[in-house]
């Protein structure tokens, strides 16, 4: 991102564009989903069951998998339905789901439970796909991401990427080990505190290194987390993500999302101003999708002041 780092005066950026998987405008649920789906085609599952919220980047990318490979696809969504359909939602409609609603997270587990249960009785033999496909499965996703990274040679000191439910991040450390990238990776948290993030990474890249054979244990001091940007809450526009979404528009003709990474974006942002990375250093900016965010209608007036 030549014109960004020039605008910003800090290091090198570079973007990796997993806003470009493939799957109904992208994102990084799809590599976690490619090791998913493949479990869920081994079990003999007809139909998907997931859970998120209201704009679930990772239900629309499961519902655009369900379609694209022939299964039913049920969502559990937290919150109310709106009246308008937009963004991701109108997208998991385009796809043929069936949507349960759902009040909060404490009703979601017990409704994703009997919704499981009744698919199971129905003959439907559904497959649960956990929440955000952060289980040690969907981790994998992002291990073989390194060797991908690795292999297309940018020798960055820095990767940094939004991080929520964790698989993401924990993929990544996993395989930083297992494919020898040498830089840091650094989980910008989107709404989690530090050491609860920490924990969950550590957790999911050991539990990982297991299912592949190449056991490694991971504390949480290993994971790096910076939880100073998430402090508005999840999916709550601030200042930092609008400017963000402004500069990589106007300086890379990138887009970048209101929840995730504007939130990581900002931080990276704000993190150069204050001098955290040496001037010679290549940060790899991780783009981890959630474009239909934009067109939610609930940040149009955020993102675009007149
Ligand atoms: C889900 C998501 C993340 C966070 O990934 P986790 O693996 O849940 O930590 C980051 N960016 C976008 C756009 C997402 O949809």
């Amino acid at each position: 991102m030549p014109r960004l780092s020039k605008v910003l005066g800090g290091p090198q950026l570079f973007v990796k564009r997993d806003d470009q998987t493939g799957l109904a405008f992208g994102g990084n649920k799809t590599r976690k989903l490619e090791f998913l789906l493949a479990e869920a085609q081994s079990n003999g599952a007809q139909t998907l069951i997931t859970t998120g919220s209201v704009q679930s980047n990772h239900c629309r990318q499961t519902a655009a998998a369900a379609a694209r490979f022939g299964y039913e696809c049920i969502l559990v969504l937290t919150g109310k339905r709106p009246e308008q359909l937009n963004g991701n939602l109108l997208l998991d409609h385009l796809f043929g789901v069936k949507i349960i609603w759902v009040k909060d997270q404490e009703q979601r587990d017990a409704i994703l439970n009997a919704t499981f249960e009744h698919a199971t009785a129905e003959g439907k033999r559904p497959f649960l796909v956990p929440y955000g496909g952060s289980n040690p499965i969907g981790v994998l996703g992002y291990t073989y991401a390194i060797e991908e990274f690795v292999d297309q040679g940018l020798d960055a000191n820095w990767l940094v990427v939004a991080s929520s439910s964790g698989g993401t991040q924990a993929g990544m450390e996993l395989g930083k080990r297992i494919f020898g990238y040498r830089g840091k990776v650094l989980g910008i948290s989107v709404d989690e505190e530090q050491s609860v993030l920490q924990q969950r990474v550590a957790n999911l890249a050991s539990s990982a290194s297991e299912i592949i054979g190449r056991p490694s244990s991971f504390a949480p001091h290993d994971i790096l987390v910076n939880a100073d940007y998430c402090k508005a809450g999840y999916g709550i526009m601030t200042e930092r993500e609008r400017e963000a979404i402004g500069l990589f528009a106007k300086y890379e003709g990138l887009l970048i999302d209101p929840v995730y990474t504007g939130r990581a974006a900002g931080a990276l942002i704000d993190l150069i101003r204050l001098g955290h990375f040496k001037k010679d250093d290549v940060v790899l900016f991780w783009h981890t999708g959630g474009l239909p965010a934009l067109f939610a209608d609930n940040y149009q007036s955020l993102i675009i002041r007149e």
